[in-house]
């Protein structure tokens, strides 16, 4: 590669923008198809390693910057890693290119050593990504920049917070018994699931999965490689992960809505239909059988994931709405009468609001509302208030779709049954984050939806102690949840197929249970470690933002980030996220009374999962930061 050079004896920038062009149109998608060498853009973090490299190596001459770089006037926040090379700073991991005023003085072939045989089909063979663990070696100058094979993105930083969150992330391997990485090679990165052994043969014939020398081209679950948490890699597992938006690589942050599909829970349904569809329960033929013990793995899957007593406690329904809406009819109906009370608290979603109010209005019962402080935390001195012997039920949840508060559910459980009320709790927007453990919470319900879970629509789960189930009235009626018909008589089976009349969603219950086995695996201890210190980071960096109000400060959230910016409508700000392929949600969030009462009727609403990134977070910020530059 060679390249003119001007008087002062450097490379003339436009020959290096061109041949900087040339390797980034090389390159696989994600990186962008231009590069400028102009002081006023703002380039791929590549761009910048480069620069950085070269002027730590001395191989670059610094050019007087553009003054309206020497004198940064938008408030970024200071940690970047360029912002002392006096040009533009930018946000969290993403430095600016730094490219402008920068004069290379050395072949680029040295700066690319081993990266040099691209080819565009085949994303091995472009240079290492400083974001993917394994893909570094040792050689690369960027080396300083690129992943450890134990390090997050943002690791590499100094900052101290990054440092205690790498102490952090560190301790979250060592606590669940995750090795030092196993240097994954090109093509086990790009088939297998993250932490998974390549063998699509080898399944548990108990669960239905292909067995050796079917030749299925099933890949799916069977067995934990020991590899640290590394969310990049676990993104791998998503494939609508790899989707562009916008012509903008994905950034999913809706997961309080739903959550995206990892391949072992798209292969499982897609199996479920090939080789084992089949109405269950009734049949004598082998796929009847199939379809049966599938679908009842799934369930024992369940009530392992939550520590149920028994799989006759594990009642599979449409989603957590349908879960509540069965309490408050099956039980409420036939057990409430005037007078008595219903209790929810102020940060409950419409789904655990409207049940109760309709069954309160029908039959004269007391709906009485927890309330919450300024930061959207439930008042536990207010609530021992509320309770008496009028109570008949506490309805409430675990963690807030809009603020992300997590509730002290087990105390507020006990609270309630020392007035002998039973409790329903929510559990939409925890199972996925937390352990939850039915019996140490010892709520009489917990309701939560597949799809929130990596699982699919269409499918939930009604938790209920044993003893109240076969107590409770049928939900709906029908086949399937009978154990003998006449016209003169009806006998119904006990739970749970008393409340599974007809024929229900067999393939996603199924699907379900492989979204468990994917949680499971990972751990669900680590997940919601990994995605505490996520939103700590997000939640600093949001904050430095001036104009952003956050909507919910609890001292203990989970994945959540509500908030508005000045100047800005929601909306506006969604739509300026979605340009840049970030997903949020921007409304209501089917939570109006608790937006209300912190004083707004809508908010944006970023949610995290365990597949985020601190660099989705710093293009999320980043985004922020330009809207604030336009308009204050
Ligand atoms: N409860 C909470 C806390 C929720 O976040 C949601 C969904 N946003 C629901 C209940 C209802 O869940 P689904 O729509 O899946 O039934």
């Amino acid at each position: 590669m060679s390249t003119n050079t001007n008087n002062n004896g450097l490379y003339d920038v436009a020959d290096l923008q061109h041949i900087a062009n040339e390797l980034f149109k090389a390159l696989p998608n994600e990186f962008p198809k231009e590069i400028s060498l102009s002081p006023d853009h703002n380039d791929h973090p590549k761009a910048t390693k480069v620069v950085e490299t070269l002027l730590s190596t001395g191989n670059l001459a610094e050019f007087t910057p553009n003054t309206s770089l020497q004198n940064p006037t938008t408030a970024y926040p200071s940690h970047s890693p360029v912002s002392g090379l006096g040009v533009s700073p930018s946000v969290g991991n993403y430095a600016n290119t730094g490219v402008a005023g920068l004069y290379p003085v050395t072949d680029l072939d040295t700066v690319f050593p081993n990266d040099k045989n691209f080819n565009i089909n085949n994303p091995n063979t472009g240079f290492s990504d400083v974001n993917l663990k394994g893909s570094s070696n040792d050689n690369n100058p960027f080396s300083s920049f690129a992943l450890n094979d134990n390090y997050l993105p943002f690791q590499t930083q100094s900052s101290s917070f990054e440092s205690e969150l790498r102490e952090a992330l560190a301790s979250v391997n060592t606590a669940f018994g995750i090795q030092p990485a196993l240097t994954l090679n090109p093509a086990e990165a790009q088939n297998s699931y993250y932490f998974l052994e390549n063998n699509p043969f080898a399944f548990d014939k108990k669960n239905s999965f292909p067995t050796a020398g079917k030749g299925s081209s099933f890949h799916g679950i069977h067995q934990l490689k020991s590899t640290p948490f590394d969310a990049n890699l676990i993104k791998k597992d998503f494939p609508i992960l790899s989707e562009k938006v916008n012509g903008k690589p994905l950034i999913w942050f809706d997961n309080a809505a739903t959550t995206q599909k990892p391949k072992s829970v798209i292969d499982r349904i897609a199996y479920f239909y090939e080789h084992e569809n089949s109405n269950i329960h009734r049949a004598a033929h082998e796929l009847a059988a199939r379809a049966s013990d599938a679908y009842e793995a799934a369930r024992e899957k369940v009530k392992t994931f939550l520590n149920a007593g028994s799989i006759n406690e594990i009642v599979f329904v449409r989603g957590a709405t349908e879960g509540i809406n069965l309490v408050a009819q099956s039980w409420g109906d036939n057990n409430l009468s005037a007078g008595d009370e219903i209790v929810v608290s102020n940060l409950e979603h419409h789904a655990n609001i409207v049940p109760w109010k309709r069954l309160a209005d029908k039959k004269g019962l007391k709906l009485r509302v927890i309330p919450v402080d300024d930061d959207g935390q439930i008042l536990l001195d207010e609530y021992a208030k509320l309770l008496n012997s009028k109570t008949k039920i506490v309805a409430f949840t675990q963690v807030s779709n809009a603020l992300g508060t997590v509730t002290p559910a087990k105390k507020m459980v006990e609270m309630a049954q020392a007035v002998g009320a039973k409790v329903l709790l929510d559990g939409a927007q925890s199972v996925s984050h937390m352990k939850v453990d039915v019996q140490d919470l010892n709520a009489d319900w917990l309701v939560f939806s597949g799809h929130k879970i990596f699982g699919p629509t269409g499918i939930g789960v009604l938790y209920g102690k044993e003893d109240l189930l076969n107590d409770m009235q049928p939900y709906q009626s029908g086949g399937n949840m009978i154990q003998d018909v006449t016209f003169e008589e009806i006998k119904y089976h006990k739970a749970p197929n008393r409340f599974e009349a007809g024929t229900g969603n067999i393939a996603d219950a199924i699907g379900l249970g492989a979204a468990i086995d994917y949680v499971t695996k990972i751990g669900i201890n680590a997940i919601g470690q990994y995605e505490h210190y996520l939103l700590e980071y997000a939640t600093k960096l949001l904050k430095e933002i001036p104009g952003v109000r956050l909507i919910g400060t609890a001292a203990n959230k989970a994945s959540v980030l509500s908030f508005n910016l000045q100047g800005y409508s929601n909306d506006e700000v969604g739509q300026a996220l979605n340009k840049e392929g970030i997903a949020v949600r921007t409304g209501h969030h089917c939570a109006q009374p608790i937006l209300r009462r912190l004083g707004v009727e809508t908010t944006v609403r970023p949610s995290l999962a365990f597949y985020n990134t601190t660099q989705d977070v710093d293009k999320f910020i980043e985004t922020l930061w330009e809207l604030k530059k336009v308009r204050f």
